[in-house]
C-alpha cells in the first residue's frame, strides 16, 4: 500500500489549494512536503500582496467574499466596476501580446470566480485591497477593475490561513523535506517522490503526486541559463527556495516544457532591497507609483512610457526593463502635487529630496547635465488638460520621441523627490504543459500518469508581462483542479 494517497510538493498557495482540494474530494491521506523549515514556510505566497484577480459580472458579486466591507470602506460598491470574463480575457490577451495559451486562459478565467468562492469556503478570509487597488481622489474611491479583493492580511495572512485550513483537514505537513526526484513504475506511472530531509535520503510512495513547488526565480544559474544577462544578479522578491526543483524533476521524466522560458515577472523595487525577500517587509519594497512621475536611467534619459497604462498592467515587465538599463538602476522622480498618490509602500524607502530640480539632480549619481535637460524637455512637452488618476486620462506629452501617454503633469511643485529603484524578480514564466485536469503532459503529448502540476510550475499563461493579481488566482484554480483529480487517481 502507498504511504499516501496524494503527496503535494510545495507549501505555497497552489500546493495548499491542491492539498485541501484533495482532502475535500476524498483522498484519505494527504501529505505536503515543504523544503523550507517551518519558520520560512509558504513560498512566494507568504511574501505576496495577496491580491486576487478574478472575473465578476456585477460589483455585488464581491459581497459574499467581503460581507462586512462597508465597515472597512463605506460606500465600497459605488467605485467598483464589473469585470466580466471577457474583460479579464482582454487584459490577459493585451498584456501578453496574444501569447497566453487560450485553453489555459479559459480555465483560469472561467473558473476564477467559482474558485475564489471556494477559497472563502475553505477558510480564506478576504478584504478590500485598499492600499493596492483603491485610488482616492477627494471623496471618490475608484477600484482597479478585477483586482479589488485580497486575502486578509495579504500574503502573510493567506499563507497562515492555508496552513490552518490544511491542519483542520488533517493534511500532514513535512517541513525541511525536499523532493529530489520522481519515482515511476515500469509503466511510467509516477508512484511517489525521492526526498531529502534532516535524516538524509528516503522515498515516499503515493497514488498521485502534485507538483506545486514554484519556478526557478531563486536559482541564479538557471536564471543565467534561461533568462540570460543580467538576471543572474537580480534581487529575488520572495522565497529563496524556488530553485526549479519541480521543473527539473518533471523534465527528467519527460514532461513537456511550455510557455516563455526566457520570461519572468519582475517589478520596480527599492534599489536597497535585500537580495531575497524579507519575511516582515514582504512586498513593501515595490515602487509602483511611477505612472504619476518621471522615470530615468543613470544616463539621465527616460526609457519607458511611465503612463502607458495603470501600474497593474505594466509593473510586471518594468522590473526587467529597469534591470537591463546601465547599472540596473533607475530613478523615479515626483513633485509635491502627486505625493498624496504615492503608495504607502514608499514609506519603507529613503528618497533624495530638494526644493529645485537642479538641486535634486545634483544629489543623484547620474549624468546630471543630461538629466536636467531631460526633465526640462519633459516639462516643456506636457500638454494642457485635466489630470485624473482614476482613469487613463490621455494627458500626454507632445513632441517627445518617447511619450508619456497618460498622467503627464509638469514637475513644477517643490519639494521634488527621487527614488532609486532596481528590477526584482518575482517568478518565472516557463513551466510544464498541463491539461484541463492539471495532469502534466509528456513530450509525447500524453498525460504522465499520476503526475499533476499547479501554480508557477504551469507554463503557457504569461508572456513578457502579466495582469496584477493573476499568479495567486492561477495557483488556486489549477491547485484546486490538481488536488481534486489527484484524489481520484
Ligand atoms: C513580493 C511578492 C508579491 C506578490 N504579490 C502578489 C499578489 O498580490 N497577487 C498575486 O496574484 N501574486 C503575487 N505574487 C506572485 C505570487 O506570490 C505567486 O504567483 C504565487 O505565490 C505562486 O504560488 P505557488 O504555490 O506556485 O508557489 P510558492 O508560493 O512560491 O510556493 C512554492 C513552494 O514550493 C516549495 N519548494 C520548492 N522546491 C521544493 C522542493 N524541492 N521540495 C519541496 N518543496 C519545495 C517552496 O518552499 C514553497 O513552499 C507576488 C510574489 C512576490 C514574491
Amino acid at each position: 500500500m502507498a504511504d499516501y494517497d496524494v503527496v503535494v510538493v510545495g507549501a505555497g498557495n497552489a500546493a495548499m489549494a491542491a492539498a485541501v482540494s484533495a482532502r475535500e474530494q476524498g483522498a484519505g491521506r494527504v501529505a505536503v512536503l515543504e523544503k523550507a523549515p517551518r519558520e520560512l514556510r509558504g513560498g512566494n505566497t507568504h511574501y505576496s500582496g495577496g491580491l486576487l484577480r478574478f472575473a465578476y459580472d456585477r460589483a455585488e458579486d464581491l459581497l459574499p467574499l467581503v460581507p462586512n466591507v462597508d465597515e472597512q470602506v463605506p460606500g465600497f460598491l459605488a467605485g467598483v466596476e464589473p469585470y466580466p470574463q471577457k474583460r479579464f480575457h482582454a487584459d490577459l490577451e493585451r498584456v501578453t501580446e496574444g501569447h497566453s495559451d487560450p485553453e489555459l486562459a479559459e480555465i483560469l478565467i472561467g473558473r476564477s470566480y467559482d474558485t475564489v468562492r471556494w477559497m472563502a469556503a475553505q477558510g480564506i478570509a478576504m478584504e478590500a485591497a485598499v492600499s493596492l487597488s483603491a485610488v482616492r481622489v477627494g471623496n471618490t474611491v475608484k477600484w482597479s477593475p478585477g483586482a479589488v479583493i485580497r486575502a486578509r492580511h495579504e500574503g502573510v495572512g493567506l499563507s497562515a490561513m492555508w496552513f490552518q485550513s490544511a491542519q483542520e483537514r488533517d493534511v500532514e505537513i513535512r517541513y525541511g523535506t525536499s523532493a529530489v526526484r520522481l519515482l515511476q513504475d515500469a509503466r511510467g506511472r509516477v508512484t511517489g517522490v525521492g526526498v531529502r530531509d534532516g535524516d538524509g535520503f528516503g522515498e515516499i510512495s503515493a497514488k498521485a503526486v502534485v507538483l506545486g513547488c514554484g519556478g526557478f526565480e531563486a536559482n541564479p544559474e538557471w536564471r543565467a541559463r534561461y533568462l540570460g544577462r543580467p538576471w543572474d544578479h537580480a534581487k529575488v522578491r520572495g522565497t529563496r527556495y524556488n530553485t526549479g526543483d519541480g521543473l527539473r524533476m518533471a523534465l527528467e521524466i519527460g514532461a513537456l516544457p511550455c510557455g516563455q522560458w526566457t520570461g519572468c515577472h519582475s517589478t520596480p523595487i527599492d534599489a536597497e532591497a535585500p537580495p531575497h525577500g524579507d519575511r516582515k517587509l514582504t512586498d513593501k519594497t515595490n515602487r509602483l507609483s511611477y505612472p504619476f512621475g518621471v522615470l530615468v536611467d543613470v544616463g539621465g534619459r527616460r526609457f519607458f512610457d511611465e503612463g502607458e497604462d495603470f501600474w497593474a498592467y505594466t509593473y510586471a515587465k518594468l522590473g526587467g526593463i529597469i534591470l537591463n538599463q546601465a547599472r540596473g538602476v533607475a530613478y523615479q522622480i515626483f513633485d509635491d502635487k502627486v505625493v498624496g498618490l504615492l503608495e504607502g509602500r514608499y514609506a519603507t524607502g529613503k528618497p533624495a529630496t530638494a526644493d529645485s530640480l537642479a538641486a535634486l539632480v545634483a544629489q543623484l549619481p547620474v549624468d546630471r547635465a543630461r538629466l536636467l535637460e531631460t526633465l526640462e524637455g519633459y516639462n516643456a512637452a506636457v500638454a494642457p488638460g485635466a489630470f485624473d488618476p482614476t482613469v487613463r486620462d490621455g494627458l500626454a506629452t507632445r513632441g517627445l520621441a518617447l511619450p508619456k501617454s497618460n498622467w503627464a503633469q509638469r514637475l513644477d511643485t517643490p519639494p521634488f523627490t527621487a527614488w532609486p529603484v532596481t528590477g526584482g524578480i518575482t517568478f518565472t514564466f516557463g513551466g510544464v504543459r498541463v491539461n484541463d485536469r492539471a495532469q502534466v503532459q509528456s513530450t509525447s503529448w500524453t498525460s504522465i500518469a499520476g503526475l499533476y502540476a499547479c501554480g508557477e510550475m504551469v507554463g503557457g499563461l504569461f508572456h513578457g508581462n502579466y495582469p496584477g493579481g493573476t499568479g495567486l488566482m492561477s495557483g488556486a484554480v489549477f491547485g484546486r483542479i490538481a488536488g481534486a483529480n489527484a484524489a481520484g487517481a
